[in-house]
């Protein structure tokens, strides 16, 4: 056993999520943590809203409300979303408590420390028209490096590098077209060129990751810049330095803030589990956890955060970069083990995009569909590897001739025709070559499915699964156990129903990270007891430091079931099952490509 880090992306808490959120980071990450915990590790999954930053003060300033109100009602809206699709964090929390200011405080003062931060005066943008600050990604101008015409003033989308708006030839402000005046302002600067040896030694260790994203890792160190850590803003987390503290015009940059939360939400969590010094066990580098591992989801667009900037900060803070130091109060903290980077999934052959609306809300698809068919697509055909596209046409197919006529058929077709005859799980008498050889393909499965799974190659691990369906019903086809209704063949009859429920159990454990709803449902209908497939709860919590309540996702996850076959107990009452999924009529795919361009 030993101790396993899940450490996901942060929403932006901007808006609900949409399945191409989820089926980056979301989905993958709750099948690799499942895995692990019924494999036997103590796993600690943690996330949270990302609500800091001029976006959600733009959008809040449009709307005529607080950002802290906009960040509320977005907050609640995403836990409603990953709680519906059973995603089973140990603490999914958001950035706005006062916990998480403590710890991105704490950090920022070790890397002063530490010599990691350094000031300097830059320029920064003003609208000429309200005198108030214009931050990058608002400005957008002609990139000095390619020549993009529609560059932002953070980065250009084009060649991916980042920029400084003052750089951009032509600047104009994407909320009014105003030209932008340049003043100087102050900033603290996170000296990311102090790390280019101790981030290369790292990386060069790394072993088992994708290799697009070490590439790409590899080639951001060529170029590394000092990066600005402080902004001209009044929403976000106050710099904890005299004289700036309580200034109303400077807080932390919100992308040191969220990458933080990690650590914040780890210390978070087991605050409230009684044990506060229990998130050690994931992060200290020395002590108890220096053996634990830490695999971190996302999105491509967010790798160089994971791959190169949170590892800047964990070693400056733990006085490892190029000019050494002193470890901060929290002593050494571990690196990533691995940055488990998805690509991207387009919708009907275009890009998601919530502005023009080309999207398909979590909450608006679960209102219609079972979370357990969207969590198949995203396993079975998602993004892991490649840029992928979601149709409906192929999730309805997928859908009724995978899950349905497949796994679906299976259960229904297996746990029937045992109820029916014996009314209870049938006792095995005399196995066969056919009866072992169907056994064995099932108990091999563990190791192969769980293998695939531990490596992030969750498509191959949910065909592996799927394949032991395969063969279960290809077996129950050719051995034609409803030839055997006379008394003399009862026997063989009872023999291979019990054969083939014990591969349908076998094959519901396989699956259980990917369908833990329907999981539990094929654990009751076998007779099972208890909890087969444990699920998150939304929570009501107080803020551990004084400040206002919110809603978090938690759970029990020490109970469920374990890696491994358990054996049918013969006598096991059985009764006539109810369908576990939902056949869906062809229609739907109009309808669903209706509402869409009703909606753009
Ligand atoms: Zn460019």
């Amino acid at each position: 056993m030993s101790h396993v880090l899940a450490a996901v992306a942060w929403p932006y808490a901007n808006g609900p999520r949409h399945i191409g959120h989820v089926s980056g980071f979301g989905v993958p990450s709750d099948v690799f943590s499942r895995y692990m915990r019924m494999a036997g590790h103590d796993v600690l999954m943690v996330s949270g809203t990302d609500e800091h930053g001029t976006p959600i003060q733009v959008q809040a300033d449009a709307e005529g409300v607080t950002p802290r109100e906009l960040a509320d009602r977005y907050n609640r809206v995403i836990v409603e979303d990953l709680h519906g699709l059973g995603l089973s964090y140990d603490l999914f929390t958001r950035t706005t408590t006062g916990n998480h200011y403590a710890v991105v405080q704490e950090l920022f003062s070790g890397l002063l420390d530490n010599g990691y931060i350094v000031r300097k005066t830059t320029l920064g943008a003003i609208s000429p028209s309200t005198g108030r600050t214009l931050p990058d990604r608002y400005i957008e101008g002609t990139c000095p490096i390619c020549g993009y015409e529609s560059a932002r003033g953070d980065q250009c989308d084009n060649c991916g590098n980042q920029l400084d708006p003052e750089q951009l030839v032509n600047p104009r402000s994407r909320i009014n077209g105003e030209t932008p005046e340049f003043v100087e302002t102050e900033h603290f600067f996170l000296d990311l060129p102090a790390f280019a040896e101790a981030l290369a030694t790292w990386l060069d260790a790394r072993d088992g990751w994708r290799p697009n994203v070490l590439k790409f890792s590899r080639n951001l160190l060529a170029d590394l810049q000092p990066r600005a850590i402080t902004r001209d803003l009044e929403w976000g987390v106050p710099i904890p330095l005299d004289g700036w503290r309580d200034r109303n015009d400077k807080r932390i940059y919100v992308w040191f803030d969220a990458v933080i939360g990690y650590l914040s939400a780890s210390i978070e969590w087991a605050r409230r589990t009684g044990d506060p010094e229990a998130w050690r066990h994931w992060w200290s580098a020395d002590g108890q956890g220096k053996d634990a591992n830490g695999y971190y989801f996302m999105g491509k667009d967010n790798i160089v955060f994971h791959s190169v900037i949170w590892p800047a900060l964990l070693l400056g803070y733990s006085g490892a970069g190029d000019k050494a130091g002193q470890p901060g109060r929290l002593g050494r903290l571990n690196l990533p083990t691995e940055v488990v980077s998805s690509e991207y999934l387009t919708m009907e052959g275009r890009k998601f995009s919530s502005s023009r609306r080309v999207v398909i809300y979590v909450r608006d698809f679960l209102e219609r569909y079972d979370a357990d068919a969207l969590r198949y697509f995203i396993a079975a055909a998602g993004p892991e590897s490649n840029d992928t596209d979601f149709t409906w046409a192929e999730f309805v197919r997928r859908n009724n001739d995978e899950l349905v006529a497949g796994w679906g058929n299976l259960v229904n077709r297996s746990i029937s025709m045992a109820a029916k005859n014996f009314g209870a799980v049938p006792e095995a008498v005399e196995l066969t070559d056919a009866d072992r050889e169907l056994l064995a393909v099932a108990e091999a499965g563990f190791a192969t499915v769980g293998d695939l799974i531990g490596r992030h190659r969750q498509k191959a691990a949910i065909g592996e699964a799927m394949r032991v369906v395969a063969e279960a019903n290809k077996y129950l086809s050719e051995q034609a156990p409803w030839q055997l209704k006379d008394e003399a063949s009862k026997p063989r009859m009872g023999t291979i129903l019990h054969v083939a429920l014990q591969v349908v159990r076998d094959a519901n454990t396989l699956l259980t990270p990917f369908l833990p709803h329907s999981a539990q449902k094929v654990h009751e209908l076998l007779g099972g007891t208890g909890v087969h497939a444990p699920m998150p709860s939304i929570v009501e919590v107080e803020d551990l430091d004084g400040g206002p309540g919110y809603p978090v996702l938690m759970g029990d996850y020490t109970v469920g079931a374990k890696w491994e076959r358990v054996p049918l107990v013969a006598g096991t009452p059985l009764a006539a099952p109810k369908p576990v999924f939902r056949k869906l009529d062809p229609s739907v795919v109009d309808e669903e490509l209706a509402r869409l361009e009703a909606a753009e």
